[in-house]
């Protein structure tokens, strides 16, 4: 079946060709304010009608990497259901993708996508973990794959990064300037940015969990997920969560769109602000802050897909919680203790933000919660969690 793939903006809704150097919307980008998340985001879209059951995909199979990512574990701890009384809790484990974080869906796909098209090398800008991400399914790709990072980045995400033979520019800065300083080597270079929420591809990617989990839940006899909980920082895999339920509900594989829980760290919580703030744009994200919080991969200053994501929550009525450090330290001893899964503290906010509001969802309805990253990828703020010294 021939399906035809383009990209619409997702503010204004113009179209453009799916093609390296085309990332953000040309119109809606002129808009854009110094300090303030990305205008013009573009998504993936589609005409025609794809293969049942399947999970359409703007890259064709063939130049997909063959390193196995997605398709990880959705899985009932059935120990913390019973000692929390929680029958409707769920763990999506993506600490099982290659590289060991969720960010592998969508360096698979803008892997395949720079195959397809003969580009050679991928830059990109990282908190840690998508760059060992793109430096491993790369090096699976045979892509060159080079990585700004901030130098506080946790030494597990720096080491993967060179293990993977990929090259690693360290930054005395944040990740925001990170940002910036990959944006004018792609700029300069013509190699394909893999920057997160800039190029389209990375929510597409991340689109695909949305699909396992319907699928998984369906076949372990649950109807669709009430409830996924998703720790956001730029809010790109909050977007793709979306990306994927909208399209499962176009090609009627869903009733209805599940609450979604932005779950933020409190020291990093621009969306969950903007949300709180009634207001919607630019507007709503008029109070950067320098962000603070031990989940290294959801700090950010400035959400890069803020807008994006800010607007998919109002439009479906998603929800935003905030939790603070201690919170998500205990939550991660709690969920490692409780079920055998270690979490980075990022994802480890999510089950931090899951505890924090269960009371509030009534005890059969279907949990999800997006464990995103393995806790062995920052070993100091695990101990931190311990009282430990390292
Ligand atoms: C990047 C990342 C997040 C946050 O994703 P955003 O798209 O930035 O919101 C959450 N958990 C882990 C492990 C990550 O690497």
């Amino acid at each position: 079946m021939k399906i035809k793939w383009f990209y619409r903006c997702a503010g204004c809704g113009a179209t453009y060709e799916i093609a390296p150097g085309r990332y953000l919307c040309d119109v809606c980008a002129t808009t854009q304010q110094p300090e303030r998340p990305l205008a013009g985001i573009l998504e993936v879209e589609w005409e025609g009608t794809p293969e049942p059951g399947a999970t359409p995909l703007p890259v064709a199979g063939a130049w997909l990497p063959s390193v196995p990512v997605g398709n990880t574990p959705l899985w009932a701890p059935e120990r913390l259901r019973r000692e929390l009384a929680a029958p409707g809790l769920w763990l999506k484990d993506d600490t099982c993708n290659p590289s060991g974080s969720f960010k592998d869906r969508a360096s698979w796909l803008v892997a395949g996508f720079a195959r397809q098209h003969g580009v050679q090398e991928i830059v990109l800008a990282s908190t840690g973990n998508a760059a060992s991400s793109m430096a491993a399914v790369g090096a699976a790709a045979g892509l060159r794959v080079k990585v700004f990072l901030p130098a506080s980045a946790p030494v597990a995400k720096r080491i993967q990064v060179l293990q993977y033979g990929a090259a690693l520019i360290p930054v005395d800065g944040t990740y925001d300037q990170s940002f910036d300083l990959s944006l004018e080597y792609s700029q300069r270079t013509g190699s394909l940015s893999r920057n997160t929420a800039y190029n389209p591809l990375t929510i597409e990617g991340k689109k695909t969990v949305a699909y396992e989990i319907v699928a998984d839940l369906e076949q372990a006899g649950a109807v669709t997920p009430d409830h996924v909980f998703v720790p956001v920082g730029d809010g790109v895999i909050l977007a793709g969560v979306y990306r994927g339920f909208e399209n499962l509900l176009r090609l009627g594989r869903i009733a209805r769109m599940p609450t979604v829980w932005a779950c933020q760290a409190a020291g990093s919580s621009a969306i969950a602000r903007a949300l709180a703030s009634g207001r919607s744009g630019a507007e709503a994200f008029d109070d950067p802050r320098s962000s603070n919080t031990v989940a290294d991969s959801i700090a950010v200053d400035v959400p890069r897909n803020g807008l994006h994501a800010l607007a998919k929550l109002q439009r479906y009525g998603g929800q935003a919680v905030t939790v603070s450090d201690s919170e998500i330290l205990a939550a991660q001893k709690t969920l490692a203790a409780g079920s055998g899964l270690f979490a980075e503290p990022s994802s480890s906010a999510a089950f931090a933000a899951w505890l924090k509001v269960r009371e509030r969802i009534a005890p059969e309805q279907q949990c999800v919660v997006l464990i995103t990253g393995s806790g062995l990828k920052d070993i100091k703020s695990a101990a931190q969690g311990l009282g430990l010294d390292t």
